[in-house]
């Protein structure tokens, strides 16, 4: 839309938006802070916080006291009758939690489902009661629900477009629990509409908050498979979903359940990884987190299977990061799953295969870091978009 398209009310949004977001994100702050941080004057951050503190969204502490000059007002978030829902359904587990709009955990609910494979309904089941069951424990009313799936996403409405860690192909997850959640159906009732994500994207988007907003990221993820995004800009950035695990990485290699051959999923991947370390019946008998956890002990403690296993992956994780970093140039690569503890061989690897156009220092080389949000980086990432979509019209919140 072009400045000249805004009416009075859409500047109005964006203004009440931009209010509501900075204390949201900044914590408590005075109105001289905020007509500072977003340029507005002091005279319409006063009308406009007016409008927020009167819908209830916004309210004054006690007064503090101030360095020098009289005791100031802060405004901080209020919204004391809202929530925000935020599930993931990942190998294992639901995991559903109900958050306030500054993004403070008030519960968490958690259900293994005993990954019953190709069987969606039987898992919906599962979500959907701890669904219901967080709706009783926390009476708010739910501003915004979203559903992280460990899988990629698509169509309109979005569905699940295969689920390999329990065997789904296509399946409408939102249709499955619109037909088991009590908590869904009154969300939807009361105009909400149900985000369904791939949990790699907003696991970007936390990490990439926990980097300190890198002018571009790459990210790339281990867990069950492999799979990434890459991040564009430091300030709203642009959040792609990245099927890095497909890229085919070893020409004529081994072929994948994608129906191309040489994947990096199948040379670094956990269970090729798990196999060769002689790791593969701890996974079976203990899971796979726990089974990673020891294979990356043993890789840091020099166990020769172990650094056998992963030595020539490494070498093939450090190119893959390589040729899409190259792409896009990003100031950071993030490695997470159980990638994170080992990144510091990767980050070694890669120093030494890069370019030297011009001398080494034309070339900007980026730091891969290992990832320190560990499992929660989708839900906190997912929470984050969930303030950004509340934030940014505020005012449709009481309607
Ligand atoms: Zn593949």
């Amino acid at each position: 839309m072009s400045p000249t398209t805004l009416d009075t009310a859409d500047i109005r949004r964006r203004n009440l938006s931009a209010v509501l977001s900075h204390v949201v994100e900044q914590g408590a702050a005075s109105r001289s802070a905020i007509a500072d941080a977003t340029s507005l004057s002091r005279g319409a951050v006063t009308s406009l916080v007016a409008d927020l503190v009167q819908a209830g969204l916004l309210r004054e502490t006690e007064a503090v006291a101030a360095a020098k000059g009289r005791p100031r007002v802060l405004l901080e978030p209020a919204g004391d009758d809202l929530c925000l829902v935020t599930a993931l359904l990942d190998a294992d587990r639901a995991t559903v939690v109900a958050s306030t709009l500054s993004g403070a955990e008030l519960r968490r609910v958690e259900h293994r489902h005993g990954r019953p494979m190709g069987d969606p309904a039987a898992i919906a089941a599962v979500l959907a009661d701890a669904l219901d069951e967080l709706r009783s424990a926390v009476p708010r009313r739910v501003a915004d629900l979203s559903i992280v799936v460990w899988a990629p996403v698509g169509g309109t409405p979005p569905v699940v477009l295969a689920d390999t860690d329990l065997d789904w192909g296509e399946v409408d997850l939102v249709a499955l629990l619109r037909e088991r959640s009590q908590a869904l159906r009154a969300f939807e009732a009361a105009g909400g509409a149900v985000q369904l994500v791939a949990d790699s994207e907003v696991a970007a988007v936390a990490e990439h908050a926990s980097a300190g907003h890198p002018d571009g990221m790459l990210y790339l993820k281990a867990d069950s498979g492999i799979g990434g995004a890459v991040v564009l800009g430091a300030h709203d950035p642009l959040v792609l979903g990245a099927a890095l695990g497909h890229q085919p990485i070893v020409p004529d290699g081994l072929p994948c359940l994608c129906g191309q051959r040489g994947c990096l999923v199948t040379v670094a991947g956990p269970d090729v990884l798990l196999a060769a370390a002689g790791l593969g019946d701890a996974a079976a008998a203990d899971g796979l987190s726990a089974a990673l956890a020891e294979f990356t002990a043993r890789v840091h403690a020099a166990e020769p299977q172990a650094v056998a296993a992963w030595t020539p992956a490494c070498a093939e994780v450090a190119r893959a990061v390589q040729i899409t970093a190259l792409a896009f140039g990003p100031e950071v690569i993030v490695l997470g799953g159980f990638y994170a503890d080992l990144a510091a061989g990767v980050d070694a690897v890669f120093r030494g295969i890069q370019p030297r156009l011009g001398g080494s220092s034309a070339v900007h080389v980026p730091r891969i870091v290992g990832s320190t949000l560990g499992a929660d980086a989708a839900l906190r990432g997912a929470q984050r978009d969930a303030r950004a979509r509340v934030t940014g019209d505020p005012l449709a919140l009481v309607r």
